[in-house]
């Protein structure tokens, strides 16, 4: 494993110990009272809902866990617990997706509801385009928030990018359309889009956000040629909700799980991961510039189990 594969390890793993403790309490409490086999899947499956894993996905793999064990014949806690962890991977592991950008002129929307983390993973994402060489323009498209705006130019400066914005309540396409041209008169190759994401005008937000995906379209072939979710992960079935909204209005190629170093039950990746299917590209475990990290099935199980 690299060191930077141990510390992705390592934060998720402390961000996600109250789930581990409940699934292992539930699991050592039903094999300790000498219960039946029965009973301790019912208390796995239990334990897996109460870490937002969902009812459906929660009975498949606890399915899967009990036709391997009975295969192993690994019936004892620490038997049942490396089988499921081996099931979660399993589970996730289609759903692994990573980054797709031509290598000329690329064009990164991202979206997602205030508070998720939008800003912040931009910066970080910013950051890591710049350390693999990339050349990188944000487009402060959410001119809704004028702190969000300021926020992301102050971002713009310690990641090193460039940025463009228009005044306060501007139109977010032509802001885009604007940092697509300042790009390219500048020799850059990657363009990040912010959107805004206030909630309580959803048709007019997702209205908004097609206008932005016309207009790149329009300006760079191909473009956008990522379309990243950004979710927060502590918000469990909200999240998933949010997943499916925006999924059916402007799509998305990735999801990024922020917040999983916070208080997140982590189950809910595997809920968004099923029942919407998009590729899950990136977790945020920090504040940090460098808190982004790609998203790993193997650690993200490790993690949780
Ligand atoms: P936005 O409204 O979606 O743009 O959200 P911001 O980027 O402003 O983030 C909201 C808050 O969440 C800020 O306090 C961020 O520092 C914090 N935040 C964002 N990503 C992470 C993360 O991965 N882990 C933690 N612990 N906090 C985060």
């Amino acid at each position: 494993m690299t060191v930077r594969g141990m510390d992705l390890f390592a934060r998720l793993r402390s961000g996600l110990s109250k789930t581990r403790e409940a699934l292992v309490s539930y699991m050592q409490e039903a094999a300790g009272s000498g219960a039946a086999i029965d009973e301790v899947y019912d208390q796995v499956e239990e334990g897996l809902v109460a870490c937002d894993v969902g009812v459906r996905a929660a009975g498949r793999i606890v399915a899967e866990v009990r036709s391997r064990v009975r295969t192993t014949g690994m019936k004892d806690a620490a038997g049942i617990r490396a089988v499921l962890r081996t099931v979660v991977r399993g589970a996730l592991k289609p759903h692994e997706g990573r980054l797709d950008l031509p290598r000329d002129l690329a064009v990164i929307m991202v979206v997602g509801v205030n508070g998720v983390g939008k800003t912040t993973t931009i910066a970080k994402l910013a950051w890591l385009l710049r350390s693999q060489g990339r050349k990188v323009m944000l487009a402060a498209s959410d001119t809704f928030r004028a702190a969000a705006v300021e926020q992301l130019e102050v971002w713009s400066g310690r990641v090193g990018a460039g940025i463009v914005r228009h005044r306060e309540g501007g139109d977010p396409a032509a802001v885009a359309f604007d940092a697509v041209q300042a790009a390219r008169s500048r020799g850059m190759d990657t363009v990040i889009v912010d959107t805004a994401g206030r909630l309580h005008t959803k048709t007019n937000l997702m209205e908004e956000l097609k206008k932005v995906r016309r207009v790149l379209a329009r300006e760079v072939e191909g473009a956008p040629h990522e379309v990243l979710l950004v979710l927060d992960s502590t918000t469990g079935q909200n999240a998933l909700e949010q997943a499916k909204v925006f999924k059916e209005s402007v799509g998305a190629t990735g999801i990024v799980l922020t917040k999983l170093d916070g208080t997140a039950k982590g189950g809910i990746i595997i809920a968004i991961a099923e029942e919407t299917g998009i590729p899950l590209k990136f977790v945020g475990v920090g504040e940090g510039m460098e808190d982004l990290r790609d998203f790993s099935a193997d650690a993200f199980a490790e993690a949780l189990l």
